[in-house]
């Protein structure tokens, strides 16, 4: 009786141990912390995730301090309640408020659980990572650019930076023109199409270049406009082209809308739509310059349509909606073969919207040539062409009265002047002349010229 007595009490004793030991209350797992990369950049003001997970008790208190030399700077400190297994903290980091000084600090974080476990005490994670504190933007020499610069058309820009740049272009109001960068001794040399397109909002450019912590260096880029002149078209909008050219375009739920509502349907927001795949598309284009010499025209056709022209239709004697023309019309004969307009490498195929079938080739450094309204294409995506090469024929497909190319020219997306890239004496002295250092690969170059 005493033995069986003894062995109870010996069963409880283990079982009390057992629940002290492995019963939730008392589990002995700390928070998991997720910081940011070590050796982020931060500049005067940066945006950092810490997250804190911890299960099965949760979490009872975390503590972030920023840390540098002998100073130390509490971040965020913080209690919670109850059942708080996993929280996300972003934290917005003013290192130069603060008086940090460029270099490295520590981010540290402590975060304690609800455990039971070290006398009640709770586990506690401790977790830290380097951050280095930037608040110098990169260095950038202008070293040539495109001096004069007609409305709606193109330019060049060639520029230097250190080698903490990470990211350059161009800003033409709320457009921004991607520059690429190629790597030479102790600095960056860094080349960008831009344009002036119609609906830029500004016709200032300014080089933007950014380092791995955020610090921006931004300033003009100094030309010299010209103006170009502005053709004003009016179109008569007939029931027939309604039908034939408008419903089909509309999305099912639209089909029912009266003639003119679905017209301007199609002619505002599908168009929009339409400009905004493209220009998606065309921004992805590649580095590396494809293109050789002036780009070539759809053979013995009659341009319908220049770029920029501005369009107002007309329906039963009243203005009923507007657009601006993004391309050139080029008519031939019907079904015409296409050509590539230059040496590239083929995007995109496929239909959008009012442009009907289209072929993107990239040609590299930015810009992208369309050919829309086409009947079929020749060529396939990743495919590499030859100036000239045959990679479709025209139609009316999309929304196109007639059998016709619409041929535009993209740099990083935008549309500009296509009339432009044809002409070898503008092409040879406002553009190659500005990227032939870096299509050379050359060292370093001297402003000259007129541009
Ligand atoms: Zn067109």
């Amino acid at each position: 009786m005493k033995k069986a007595l003894g062995i109870l009490i010996v069963v409880v004793i283990l079982a009390g141990v057992g629940l002290v030991l492995f019963a939730p209350p008392f589990e002995r797992r700390p928070p998991q912390i997720q910081l940011p990369l070590s050796g982020s950049y931060i500049s005067s003001r940066a945006a950092l995730n810490v997250t804190i997970q911890d299960r099965p008790t949760g979490l009872k208190d975390i503590q972030i301090a920023l840390m540098q030399g002998e100073k130390s700077w509490s971040l965020y400190t913080a209690a919670f309640p109850l059942g708080t297994y996993s929280i996300q903290i972003p934290l917005i980091i003013e290192p130069r408020k603060l008086g940090l000084e460029e270099g490295a600090a520590t981010l540290l974080v402590r975060a304690t659980d609800r455990s039971l476990w070290n006398l009640g005490k709770g586990n506690t994670a401790t977790a830290k990572v380097q951050l280095i504190v930037d608040y110098t933007p990169p260095l950038v020499e202008l070293l040539d650019n495109t001096r004069y610069i007609y409305e709606k058309g193109a330019g060049a820009v060639l520029f230097a930076t250190s080698e903490d740049a990470t990211e350059a272009g161009v800003q033409v109001g709320r457009l921004f023109f991607k520059a690429y960068p190629k790597k030479s001794k102790k600095q960056i040399l860094w080349a960008a199409l831009f344009g002036i397109p119609p609906y830029a909002h500004s016709q200032e450019a300014r080089l933007v270049v950014k380092d791995r912590a955020g610090n921006t260096r931004m300033f003009p880029i100094p030309f010299h406009l010209l103006p170009r002149k502005v053709v004003k078209v009016t179109f008569p909008i007939s029931d027939a082209f309604i039908q034939r050219k408008i419903y089909p375009l509309l999305p099912p739920k639209d089909e029912s809308l009266p003639p003119i509502q679905a017209f301007k349907k199609v002619n505002e927001e599908v168009r929009q739509q339409n400009e905004e795949r493209l220009s998606q598309l065309a921004s992805q284009s590649s580095g590396p310059c494809l293109w050789k010499g002036a780009f070539i025209q759809l053979r013995n056709s009659e341009v319908t349509a220049t770029f920029g022209d501005k369009r107002t239709y007309i329906y039963n004697g009243k203005v009923v909606s507007h657009s601006i023309h993004l391309g050139y019309d080029l008519a031939s004969v019907a079904h015409a073969p296409v050509p590539a307009g230059n040496r590239g490498r083929v995007l995109f195929t496929g239909f959008v919207g009012i442009y009907g079938n289209v072929v993107l080739i990239d040609h590299g450094l930015g810009l992208t040539t369309l050919y829309a309204h086409l009947s079929r294409t020749t060529v396939k995506e990743g495919q590499k062409v030859r100036k000239g090469q045959i990679i479709g024929y025209t139609d009316s497909t999309g929304l196109a009265g007639g059998d016709h190319l619409h041929y535009g020219v993209l740099l990083s997306g935008h549309p500009v002047n296509p009339m432009e890239w044809w002409d070898r004496k503008w092409l040879r002295e406002r553009i190659m002349a500005v990227l032939k250092p870096y299509i050379q690969g050359e060292k370093s170059v001297q402003a000259n010229g007129k541009r």
